[in-house]
């Protein structure tokens, strides 16, 4: 069967004025995601079980906490609890600790945890939200090929737009890197860095100017695009957006 193209998403995403249409769409599905479940699907047994076996990275374990409605976290949170006791239990009645005599002679490398920390630790990276956002951010990603490979004036839309942070930029240029032909390729890659350079130079510019602001000399002076330099840097560089304010129903 062919994947669903996600073009009105990749659309949106890339005329949404952002600085990143990937952290653009990131937001909008972590949003969904939580406002999701902890709308009425909380007490529907399928998604319970997903939320139960997936459970929450820490960063959106707080974006629902932040967004409200207790009695729903408290339903989510109880039986994801159940179930991390029960593998927790299998684990801690399994568990075989290493003799000091045998880490001696065969050292552990560094950093290499035991099996009930491993386990403990892949839980921790397993998250509900991370999950749903990842899965549609891959079709958009493979989207966008799709676009480069079909769509003549697609490259002008991404020309338009602010470039990408850094952060997805790598997404971007692996998935093309994977599935572009050569000749696409040719095209693609120049188009990107080029843009790439334009827009961290931008983006530069600002918050040297913020810096001079704070100058006596320049206290009259137009704050041009830099009042909120730091919080667009930060995205940037890193992903995501900084100065959101609280997400909540
Ligand atoms: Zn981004
Ligand atoms: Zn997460």
């Amino acid at each position: 069967m062919k994947e669903k193209l996600y073009t009105i998403e990749l659309h949106d995403a890339l005329t949404s004025g952002d600085e990143c249409p990937f952290c653009w769409l990131e937001r909008k599905l972590e949003q969904e995601a939580i406002a999701f479940v902890l709308g009425s699907s909380y007490m529907e047994s399928d998604t319970r079980d997903k939320t139960d076996r997936a459970g929450f990275c820490r960063s959106h374990t707080k974006a629902m906490f932040d967004y409200g409605n207790n009695l729903g976290n408290a339903w989510i949170f109880k039986t994801r609890l159940t179930w991390l006791r029960q593998g927790l239990k299998k684990e801690m009645d399994g568990f075989a600790p290493g003799s000091a005599a045998l880490l001696g002679r065969f050292k552990k490398k560094e950093g290499q945890e035991c099996s009930l920390s491993s386990w403990i630790r892949r839980e921790e990276s397993s998250c509900y939200v991370c999950g749903r956002v990842q899965e549609t951010y891959g079709r958009v990603l493979d989207t966008f090929v799709h676009q480069v490979k079909h769509e003549a004036e697609f490259l002008g839309l991404v020309r338009a737009s602010k470039g990408f942070c850094i952060h997805h930029f790598a997404d971007l240029v692996q998935v093309c890197d994977q599935k572009l032909g050569k000749k696409e390729k040719e095209q693609v890659f120049p188009a990107l860095f080029e843009q790439m350079d334009k827009e961290l130079s931008r983006i530069q510019e600002d918050i040297d100017w913020l810096i001079e602001k704070y100058d006596y000399r320049n206290k009259d002076k137009d704050w041009k695009n830099s009042r909120d330099a730091v919080q667009r840097t930060m995205q940037k560089i890193i992903g995501g957006h900084p100065a959101d304010p609280v997400f909540h129903s």
